[in-house]
């Protein structure tokens, strides 16, 4: 699952990597496992929905805010910010523009494009989150979380790890409400989930939800990026 995705183009492209991060299992100390939810925000509106049921259920989530979304979502960062025990703000970008030193095309969105591009990008979602007031982000996650692994080595030097996950919960909010809450569900000791938190009007938000709750129900614990060990594959986080 979730392997390093090559992506043929005449055969000169350089593969893109799509990490993978997992917290430390809870394991042998007991209890029913640990998970940590990562939230992408990536433009558009807030899916109030999940943000309610965060803070109804007190589930802790990492979100990875854009500079566009932060721009039009004051109230909902107002919530964010207003319950520092349940949500961590990372960096989603400035702009949501896939960290691809290349130019092409991923899920129809054009990539940075260079590594100027991909610098700027990383760099303009931290200070737009410094404007934003609270703390300094640690971690990063592009837009498509897809990367060239110059990109990524940039990124860590740039002082931020790079966010993988293990678990896609909405295939990029474009799935079902039922598939959405079984994958979710499906959750296991250690993983990483990510999801949408800023698509109001799609049916995966409601799984979202609905996934999330079957989770707490079963005693699984939910952990932020900065309360966990995590550990990604392709230099994302050593
Ligand atoms: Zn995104």
């Amino acid at each position: 699952m979730a392997l390093s995705l090559f992506t043929a183009s005449a055969g000169n492209a350089t593969a893109l990597l799509e990490p993978t991060l997992h917290v430390k299992p809870q394991g042998a100390e007991g209890g029913g496992g640990r998970v940590a939810l990562t939230l992408d925000a990536c433009g558009g509106k807030t899916d109030t929905r999940i943000l309610s049921a965060l803070v109804d259920n007190r589930i802790p989530a990492t979100i990875f805010v854009t500079g566009i979304w932060l721009k039009h979502n004051a109230e909902a960062v107002e919530i964010m910010r207003a319950h520092p025990d349940l949500f961590e703000l990372e960096n989603h970008g400035g702009r949501h523009i896939p960290a691809v030193d290349t130019p092409r095309k991923i899920y129809g969105i054009r990539s940075a494009g260079s590594p100027d591009a991909v610098q700027a990008e990383v760099e303009s979602g931290a200070a737009a989150l410094a404007s934003a007031g609270g703390s300094a982000p640690k971690w990063f996650r592009g837009a498509t979380a897809e990367y060239s692994p110059s990109a990524i080595a940039m990124i860590r030097k740039l002082g931020f790890k790079v966010a993988g996950f293990s678990i896609n919960g909405d295939g990029g909010s474009l799935l079902g409400a039922k598939e959405t809450t079984r994958r979710i569900a499906a959750a296991k000791d250690g993983d990483v989930i990510i999801a949408h938190i800023n698509q109001p009007t799609h049916a995966a938000g409601e799984g979202v939800v609905q996934g999330l709750l079957a989770l707490k129900q079963k005693g699984m614990t939910f952990v932020r990026l900065d309360d966990a060990e995590g550990v990604g594959n392709d230099g994302t986080t050593d």
